[in-house]
């Protein structure tokens, strides 16, 4: 089953001309996730050839412009394409506020229900469960109510080893409990357990996203684990008074926490434009946390 992320921006604060304010779009098995839409999302969606008529739920992390200005371009785009399916938005219930503002100023009754899920303030929750993948939120440390979020896979289906279908002819109608878990038993009274029958289940996926963030060691149960983890990064450790006073981490901070919830692969984002050149940026990073690598426009 698909578990894949595309970076679409990688710049704190202001774009530059390499980098586009956050936004991220995870692929579970062919249902896009969008993560964060700063400014040029849609423009990067394109670019970038993500099938954006599959996304069905945006989650926003807080309400700074580079994470959210580019939502209400997409949302008008949808409307002017002919959208008709549901769009579910979890943000800050003032994004809420905004959009109508930006609807009712434009004279627009969107052609789509737009279902909006405040997020609790200062408080982990649920957001999204199904068979594929289950979404949760939990509070970082910043200077306007900001959430992180958690995807995890499911596999809720294991794959049956054909050959056993023929040589225990296993009737049809069984097959879909089989498929759940349920043991086996033949024509001749015998048992066979689920495990004989079908394939181990792969380890499942879990991506954590912090953004923004200070250091913030209360964030790490959440995300304890995590395949991979984004964290920003928006300073080098010799701006961590900096890091401190805006509530943003530095290259140390995020490795820590990597480390701290044992995760198996960082990423780092949110770069300041101060950094050009980032190779001191990920040297720094893996000083502490060597399997880390830098969030880049279409990686
Ligand atoms: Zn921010």
């Amino acid at each position: 089953m698909k578990f894949e992320l595309t970076v679409l921006g990688s710049s704190s604060a202001t774009p530059t001309a390499e980098r586009n304010p956050s936004a991220q779009v995870l692929n579970c098995d062919d249902r896009l996730f969008l993560i964060d839409c700063g400014e040029g999302t849609q423009m990067q969606m394109r670019k970038f050839k993500i099938k954006f008529q599959r996304i069905d739920h945006i989650f926003i992390s807080h309400l700074h412009g580079d994470h959210y200005l580019g939502l209400a371009g997409l949302l008008f785009t949808y409307h002017l394409l002919g959208r008709t399916k549901e769009l579910h938005v979890y943000a800050n219930a003032a994004l809420h506020e905004i959009i109508k503002l930006q609807l009712a100023a434009s004279e627009t009754s969107l052609l789509y229900p737009l279902i909006f899920h405040e997020l609790p303030e200062n408080k982990s929750a649920i957001l999204y469960d199904d068979d594929k993948i289950g979404v949760n939120c939990f509070p970082l440390l910043h200077r306007v109510p900001t959430h992180g979020f958690v995807f995890r896979q499911k596999f809720t289906e294991r794959n049956i080893i054909k050959e056993k279908i023929a040589e225990l002819e296993i009737p049809l109608e069984e097959l879909s409990a089989i498929k759940k878990g349920a043991d086996f038993t033949d024509k001749k009274g015998r048992k066979h357990p689920n495990t004989e029958l079908t394939f181990e289940l792969p380890p499942a996926k879990m991506f954590a996203y912090c953004s923004d963030t200070g250091f913030s060691q209360k964030i790490v149960p959440y995300i304890k684990n995590a395949s991979l983890l984004y964290h920003e990064a928006t300073f080098m450790q010799d701006m961590q008074a900096s890091a401190d006073a805006k509530q943003h981490s530095t290259t140390i901070n995020a490795a820590t926490i990597a480390k701290k919830a044992q995760a198996n692969k960082l990423l780092i984002g949110h770069f300041s434009a101060r950094y050009d050149e980032l190779t001191n940026v990920l040297e720094e990073t893996r000083s502490v946390f060597p399997d880390a690598d830098l969030a880049k426009e279409g990686l």
